[in-house]
């Protein structure tokens, strides 16, 4: 008696679930249904390329031996594509992945969350254009006047820390807004997209994030060095990369380090991002420190003269993040303590200012660092909301701050906030516990305290 495709199918499904973990199974196979059988070959339905390129890549080797099992010689699987199928205009196609993703819960996420994660403060036109920058600024424009259709397809931006690369992208982003209000753009940065995945990898949802990229026209993603050692993120990210790129859709990454020394990322997701432009931001000259201090002190407004710009830019060579902290530092000496900036208070901060890095991060380093690494602004993270992450995010950098300064607990709570120390050791004892007793945690841990002792090292 010879079985139809459906018993065939379902004596398949049996042998994979014998070879699958149980929620591999039920995103991977579940969702697979099965039209025909003819001459050996078992044509089956996935919901989208994705799922086809998924399946191709980890379970080739699976789906072949259980098909061979079942049919024997000359076996053979050929895939049929939902969303494919409904090609007929974009309009039309558009649509129909539309119905098809409104249950998805990422889209609503997506809307939410990562369409306003843009930082409406870093723009173009408050960004001071220099040779360090020119290519890569080129390009932002260029895209942002025709996102996905340029060459600069991915854009990759890389450069030291503090010398403009979250800038950039944001900027882009809060462009492409502006001239297409409708553009849906995914702004995030690598953390939170590999806790994301984690998270969709632990509630079986995955499949759902995934599919949501299908509706992202532009996805700019910060901080890329941080998929390092991370295969499962890697991968993910190297199958949302591929399918956005074959449908001429913009992606943006940055990196702390050039792609070809980018450490523990596959050699395939390096060699596709060749495909596309690699542009460094490189530290500015002393033309064009001078003029960003400038254009700083414009807009805090604080009267400055040439001679200490000019003192300031040749002193101070490091990253933009530096140039901006001696103005700050500056700007509360003057206020505090009544004084005219001069060359001297000028100089006077200039040198407590390379002393102080190179012993210790100070407290507003490491806001600054936890804001970057999180993507919090510092305003949230000294402030008083409760929401869970920017909670944890405010914990660490009580916590960092007691480790890596000099700083008393009382000290330490009214530069969060003005919390009460009792607060601040509070902090300190859930990071400890987070740290024993959850490994994601503890992952995102290290890699924030692997920044933060790198900044100290790297500054002067
Ligand atoms: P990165 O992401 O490369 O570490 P950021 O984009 O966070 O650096 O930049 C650090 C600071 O320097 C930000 O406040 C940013 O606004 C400022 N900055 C960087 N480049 C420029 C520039 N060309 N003009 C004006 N400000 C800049
Ligand atoms: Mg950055």
């Amino acid at each position: 008696m010879s079985l139809n495709h459906l018993q065939i199918w379902h004596k398949c499904l049996v042998d994979i679930k014998k070879n699958v973990d149980e929620r591999s199974f039920n995103t991977w196979f579940k969702p697979i249904k099965s039209i025909r059988l003819s001459k050996k070959i078992l044509t089956i339905q996935v919901p989208n390329k994705f799922f086809y390129e998924w399946l191709e890549e980890k379970y080739v080797d699976l789906l072949g031996k259980v098909l061979y099992q079942q049919l024997g010689q000359g076996a053979g699987l050929q895939y049929q594509i939902v969303v494919d199928d409904h090609k007929d205009i974009e309009g039309n196609y558009k649509k129909n992945i539309e119905k098809k993703l409104k249950e998805n819960p990422y889209i609503k996420l997506f809307d939410e969350e990562f369409n306003n994660e843009l930082n409406k403060g870093y723009t173009f036109d408050n960004f001071v254009e220099g040779p360090s920058n020119q290519l890569a600024r080129n390009a932002a424009l260029s895209i942002s006047k025709n996102p996905g259709k340029s060459s600069f397809n991915p854009l990759i931006i890389h450069g030291g820390v503090g010398l403009g690369k979250t800038h950039m992208i944001n900027a882009l982003g809060n462009d492409i807004k502006k001239s297409n209000p409708n553009a849906r753009i995914i702004y995030t940065n690598t953390e939170r997209f590999t806790t994301q995945i984690i998270q969709a990898l632990r509630d079986n949802s995955i499949y759902d994030f995934i599919n949501s990229f299908q509706l992202v026209d532009i996805f700019i993603i910060d901080d890329i060095q941080f998929l390092e050692g991370r295969k499962k993120t890697q991968e993910i990210f190297f199958n949302i990369f591929n399918y956005l790129h074959q449908r001429d859709k913009q992606v943006v990454i940055t990196s702390d380090v050039s792609p070809k020394d980018l450490k523990g990322i596959q050699e395939r997701l390096i060699s596709r991002f060749k495909w596309g432009l690699v542009a460094e931001l490189q530290k500015p000259n002393l033309e064009t420190r001078i003029k960003i201090l400038e254009s700083k002190a414009q807009r805090d407004r604080l009267k400055l003269t040439p001679d200490v710009l000019n003192f300031i830019g040749y002193h101070v060579k490091g990253s933009i993040r530096d140039l901006e902290g001696v103005l700050v530092s500056l700007s509360a000496h003057s206020t505090l303590n009544n004084r005219k900036i001069d060359l001297k208070l000028t100089s006077e901060v200039v040198d407590t200012f390379s002393h102080n890095m190179s012993k210790e991060l100070s407290i507003a380093n490491i806001q600054q660092i936890v804001s970057d690494f999180f993507n919090i602004s510092i305003d949230h993270i000294i402030g008083k909301t409760r929401k869970r992450n920017i909670v944890v995010a405010r914990q660490l950098g009580m916590y960092f701050a007691k480790k890596m300064t000099e700083l008393s607990l009382k000290e330490i709570g009214k530069q969060f906030g003005n919390r009460d120390h009792t607060t601040v050791m509070h902090s300190i004892k859930t990071i400890n516990d987070l740290i024993d007793t959850d490994s994601l945690f503890k992952d995102t841990f290290n890699r924030l305290e692997h920044k933060l002792e790198h900044s100290l090292i790297k500054s002067y």
